[in-house]
């Protein structure tokens, strides 16, 4: 299989490291890499989503998924599909919507591969109602270190390390899904600002509830009085009977189809995301927001993945790239998140996409990110002075209240910090002892984390 040395990134564009990657278009040829791998190992990759260095491998091999693109079989009366894992959700929107079923958890993305999501386990807008991806997943395949490929269900141990196990258990090759039934491609949303991060936080425990996807976008630029000030976007899938008879949306109520601009170039001029130019944009955000609103139709990429709508839009923080932060704090750590969002604010880091939101019960994988309470998660451009030691500060501060970073964003975090994060990351270790001595799944996240 012709494979290629080349430099590999995550979606954050930092620690670019050079391996071979390799594309299998059939389950043979991804065996055949998996056991041609040699002694720096291999790595699955999807659509390259994770912010960090989680599907790259230096001096290795990564196995790029994608053309194991394949839909196999869609049960459109009980809700399943079974699908190889390079089908990203993108694809799957396009198949299923128009049947009236919609994917059970997005990110911020559509462009994520279905292995890459159960990957990192992601987690949506929804997860204080639905969860984590790999709820809604009945079965994968999945190809070990030893060659052999395994049927895995729910509640083994298998899956349960495999499910934001960022690909060290081996290759998702298919997977079988639980679906969403929909009866419109469209979005009922409510929108609301909040004054302040007290504000915020009320607002989304006393009425989170009523909303099956709830998030707020905050300004961490603001200050004072006004430090954390929010625009709460919530919403559901719009019933077809909130549609117009005659529009166009009431004819075709499943049509999906999202707008593509043109894409950043290449050299995007570095320095243009200042503290003054971010500050004035979140100003012009939260100042566009209505202070309430209820009911507004939207798209589903409107509502869920506005950032597809610019190709390589991480190209906009330049050369240097940039870090996304991700963290969460149990319920009861209130303090702890509002320590940390004032530090952030005082540092006046230039955030334009910072979100904040609640999760709902954690998930059975071992190292699933999600726990209950409130998650924050902002970008910030690599080349900040200072960033490295105000980030390892910041972590400290996580974990002393219990809480964690996101795997699937990280390419920083200290190892010594991991185990207070993840509990179950001695479980983890010797489930892979076990499966896979030679440690022939390895990325350089997992050699930077000791998993
Ligand atoms: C704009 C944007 C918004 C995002 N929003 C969210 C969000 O709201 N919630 C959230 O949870 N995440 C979010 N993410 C992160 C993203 O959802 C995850 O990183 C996801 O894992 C990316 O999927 P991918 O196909 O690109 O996988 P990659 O980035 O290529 O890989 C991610 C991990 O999955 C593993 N993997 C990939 N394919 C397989 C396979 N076939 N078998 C086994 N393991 C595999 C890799 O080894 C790696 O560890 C966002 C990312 C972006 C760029």
């Amino acid at each position: 299989m012709p494979a290629d040395t080349v430099s590999v990134t995550g979606w954050g564009r930092t620690a670019p490291t050079n391996a071979r990657v390799i594309r299998p278009r059939t389950y043979e040829e991804a065996a055949a890499a998996v056991r041609g791998c040699g002694t720096r190992g291999g790595i699955p990759r999807g659509l390259g989503r994770a912010y960090g260095d989680a599907a790259q491998n230096a001096g290795g091999a990564v196995i790029d998924m994608t053309a194991l693109d394949r839909v196999h079989a869609i049960d459109a009366d009980g809700g399943t599909v079974l699908c190889d894992a390079g089908v990203s959700l993108h694809c799957l929107m396009q198949v299923l919507l128009p049947l009236g079923w919609f994917v059970p958890v997005t990110p911020g993305t559509r462009h994520v591969t279905v292995g890459g999501a159960i990957g990192a386990d992601i987690h949506g807008k929804n997860h204080h109602v639905s969860g984590a991806f790999s709820r809604h997943v009945l079965s994968f395949e999945l190809l070990t270190a030893d060659g052999e490929i395994r049927t895995v269900s729910r509640g083994t141990p298998l899956f349960d390390a495999t499910a934001g196990g960022m690909g060290l258990t081996g290759l998702i090759l298919t997977a079988t899904l639980q679906l969403l039934p929909v009866e419109t491609s469209l979005m009922s949303v409510d929108t609301e600002r909040a004054a302040d991060l007290d504000d915020v936080m009320d607002r989304l425990t006393a009425t989170d509830h009523r909303y099956r996807y709830s998030v707020a976008w905050i300004d961490l630029l603001a200050r004072g009085a006004a430090t954390g000030r929010a625009v709460l976007t919530r919403g559901d899938h719009a019933p077809l009977d909130t549609l117009r008879a005659g529009t166009r949306a009431y004819r075709d109520p499943l049509a999906f189809r999202p707008a593509r601009l043109p894409s950043p170039p290449a050299l995007f001029p570095e320095g243009l995301l200042t503290r003054r130019s971010v500050g004035l944009f979140n100003e012009f955000w939260y100042r566009k927001a209505p202070r309430a609103r209820a009911g507004e139709l939207q798209s589903i990429s409107a509502f869920f993945h506005p950032l597809d709508g610019v190709p390589h839009w991480n190209r906009v923080y330049g050369r240097g790239g940039f870090v996304q932060y991700q963290f969460v704090v149990g319920h009861g750590q209130e303090e702890a998140l509002r320590r940390i969002v004032e530090r952030i604010s005082q540092r006046r880091c230039p955030s334009f996409l910072a979100v904040l939101k609640r999760f709902g019960d954690a998930d059975p994988g071992w190292l699933s990110f999600p726990v209950p309470g409130w998650t924050l998660a902002l970008d910030i451009p690599a080349r900040l002075p200072g960033l490295g030691a105000f980030l390892d500060e910041l972590d400290e501060e996580v974990a002393a209240a219990g809480g964690r970073v996101y795997l699937a964003k990280d390419s920083r975090l200290r190892p010594e910090l991991l185990a207070a994060m993840y509990p179950r990351v001695a479980d983890f270790r010797a489930l892979r002892a076990e499966a896979d001595p030679r440690g022939v799944f390895t990325s350089d996240l997992s050699r930077r984390l000791g998993l």
